[in-house]
């Protein structure tokens, strides 16, 4: 399976679920948009969920920090998300220092598990192509300005290993609860191409 970036680009699952799609479309039980609806909501709000639980908690407990940066998809698993089709899960730690950034250059290999569907952006040959090449300009487009000190390391996921980013912890958030802190947690920072938001940022 090495080297392949979709291991089943067509699954019985992807057929039968756009078969159920039209069929109900068809029937006027759903419409088109309701399902975009519900895809969208997988993309912003429920997949990247499960990634936050994990960053808060690793932001709270430096033993599971430990573990999630050692093994990826061990730590994951303890948090009951786990990767059913067995990829590894690397989990980079950006640092005032080291800012990492995730990509798949060849197709849109993604870490579900933790972040759900990737948005459309992620999939774009344009990001796909420049992100590698000229990183610091991509991130700015995002609204991510990076001091020349920091190092820009990018990955390229694929179909054995998916990376995500553990981000720094803002400011401000100290004695915070871990259900607050999960709320500073967006999809893009764990992606890379944003922080973490402040308490401010959240209002
Ligand atoms: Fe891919």
């Amino acid at each position: 399976m090495s080297g392949q970036h979709h291991p089943e680009p067509e699954s019985y699952a992807a057929i039968r679920t756009k078969a159920i799609e039209s069929l109900l479309i068809e029937k006027g039980l759903f419409t088109g948009d309701a399902i975009d609806a519900k895809v969208q909501a997988f993309e912003n709000d429920i997949g990247p969920m499960n990634g936050a639980k994990v960053v808060a908690r690793a932001w709270l407990d430096s033993g599971y920090r430990k573990r999630l940066l050692t093994n990826g998809r061990e730590a994951i698993s303890e948090m009951g998300f786990a990767d059913t089709q067995g990829a590894e899960l690397v989990v980079l730690e950006n640092s005032p220092a080291v800012h990492h950034v995730v990509v798949c250059t060849l197709c849109s290999c993604y870490p579900w598990s933790v972040l759900g569907l990737p948005p459309t952006w992620y999939k774009s040959h344009a990001y796909r192509s420049r992100v590698v090449i000229e990183p610091r300009k991509v991130l700015k487009e995002f609204g991510l300005e990076l001091d020349d000190s920091v190092e820009v390391r990018v990955w390229d996921s694929n179909s054995d290993i998916r990376y995500m980013v553990l981000p720094e912890r803002p400011d401000g958030t100290e004695g915070m609860p871990e259900e607050k802190l999960v709320e500073l947690v967006s999809r893009d920072c764990m992606l890379g191409v944003a922080k973490a938001k402040t308490p401010t940022q959240v209002g």
